[in-house]
């Protein structure tokens, strides 16, 4: 359920239009990010590189840069992450930060799906992104949801309850709240929002 329908515009001055989606572990931002990716490729959406293993099915240079941690330490150093963060304690996450100026400059929405702690660096550097906290339906669907996935290990589903609890309580810090009940209907309202956040005269 989505009760309030959202006012960035209003709020926020329109000077970029980078979206920043970020929210709880397995709240089903990269289910919502592919179903963009499908419906909406006037939206580009930042490829992060990392340092853990692909998935069955992940393809490199399309969900991730799946890069080592050697390579990693070489994209920091040399200043190419916009930001970068140690997600669940164990790899890294990154957004490669010339592809995101790049597409803002040619003026196209730019959404990026990192966790909380990219999502506070972004808000340090670019504080003219607008900021969507995905949030689930409840605390149980969240469990429901980190655990049906059944990917990780026990160790690891307990490690990221335990990072979501956290992420859970920082909904405050969001310019907007989009409930993930519907995937489809949360792409959309998130997809309305990267318009409604610029100056285009499409928006
Ligand atoms: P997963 O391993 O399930 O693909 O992603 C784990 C977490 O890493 C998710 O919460 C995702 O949002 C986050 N993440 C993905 N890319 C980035 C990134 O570039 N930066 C940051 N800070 N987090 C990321």
């Amino acid at each position: 359920m989505y009760d309030a329908p959202p006012t960035p515009a209003t709020s926020k001055p329109a000077t970029t239009r980078l979206v920043v989606l970020a929210g709880p572990t397995a709240v089903g931002k990269g289910t919502v990010a592919a179903d963009i990716r499908t419906h909406h490729s006037e939206v580009w959406i930042s490829v992060s590189a990392t340092t853990r293993r692909p998935r069955p099915g992940e393809v490199h240079g399309v969900h991730y840069w799946f890069v080592s941690d050697e390579e990693f330490d070489r994209m920091v150093a040399a200043g190419e992450l916009l930001e970068w963060a140690v997600v669940h304690g164990v790899s890294r996450y990154g957004t490669p930060r010339r592809a995101v100026l790049e597409k803002l400059a040619e003026g196209r929405p730019a959404l990026l799906e990192i966790d909380l702690q990219g999502a506070r660096q972004v808000r340090r550097t670019m504080p003219e992104a607008l900021f969507v906290f995905l949030a689930p339906p409840d605390w149980q669907e969240l469990v429901r949801r980190l655990v049906g996935r059944g990917t990780e290990s026990a160790e690891e589903q307990e490690r990221r309850l335990e990072t979501a609890r956290a992420e859970l309580a920082a909904e405050k810090e969001f310019d907007v709240t989009i409930v993930n009940t519907d995937v489809h209907t949360a792409a959309e309202e998130l997809v309305a929002l990267t318009r409604s956040h610029s100056n285009s005269p499409e928006a």
